[in-house]
């Protein structure tokens, strides 16, 4: 008998369809024509149902419902009503927020544009790394010959370095850049000996564009080596190449 009891007790409990709470506020209300409205609301987290009270009378006319099973009953419906009322409002009511995933979706495509340009990017940039078909080394050849040539013209450019233009071979190269940086430049056969200026690959983009300000800082650096082979890379070097680039490239 006490378990029964214990069992009935257990339907009898409403809870929050939401999150599971069992204790609500409750809130009578009546309607334009007496209609008996009932507000619960859950303490936890808030979540409500409004429902019109029924009648006594008309609960107990409906069939199988008795007068000791009526308050069962009530609160078994009351459970499904609100559970129904609950998935309704989530499948209906939170639409405003998927303005939210919209806003995101932006987010999204601006991350994929960037995410597309950095590898288009890198590609174009690495392709000669890839490809030797896509080359054409004559005609590589012919603009770096004719970037050192207008470097004879430029006024600010150091003769020392002009004199070098003239005696240095100058060639584009497709081996293997020996220097150890990522971005290769012309770098470096005078330090083992090699007089020859080599202009790798890397000073141009794909279908053969010269990177035109690594190309002729290549150029200046290499021909820089030539000049004064005593310098090595150090902060002198560096300033005189810096300078002697940023003079080439002002009047190319
Ligand atoms: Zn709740
Ligand atoms: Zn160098």
């Amino acid at each position: 008998m006490p378990s029964e009891i214990a069992s009935q007790n257990e339907e009898l409990t409403l809870h929050c369809p939401s999150c599971g709470e069992e204790k609500f506020g409750i809130v009578p209300m009546a309607g334009k024509n007496g209609e008996r409205f009932v507000k619960i609301h859950c303490h936890n987290c808030g979540e409500h149902l409004l429902f019109q009270a029924p009648e006594i009378q008309e609960i107990l006319s409906q069939p199988g419902i008795t007068q000791e099973n009526w308050e069962t009953e009530q609160i078994r419906s009351l459970q499904l009503e609100w559970e129904e009322w609950l998935k309704w409002k989530q499948r209906h009511l939170n639409k405003p927020e998927s303005s939210k995933p919209l806003l995101t979706k932006y987010a999204q495509w601006l991350l994929a544009i960037l995410l597309v340009g950095s590898v288009m990017f890198f590609v174009l940039d690495r392709w000669h790394l890839l490809d030797p078909l896509v080359e054409n080394p004559e005609s590589r050849q012919q603009q770096i010959m004719e970037y050192s040539e207008r470097l004879l013209e430029v006024p600010c450019f150091p003769s020392i370095l002009k004199v070098k233009i003239r005696t240095v071979p100058i060639r584009y190269t497709r081996e293997r850049p020996v220097h150890k940086n990522w971005i290769q430049y012309g770098e470096a056969g005078v330090y083992w000996g090699e007089e020859q200026i080599k202009i790798h690959r890397s000073n141009f983009w794909f279908f053969g564009q010269p990177k035109e300000s690594q190309l002729v800082n290549t150029l200046v650096h290499e021909l820089r080596h030539r000049a004064n082979p005593d310098l090595g890379h150090n902060p002198k070097f560096m300033e005189l190449v810096e300078k002697d680039t940023v003079c080439a490239l002002k009047h190319l």
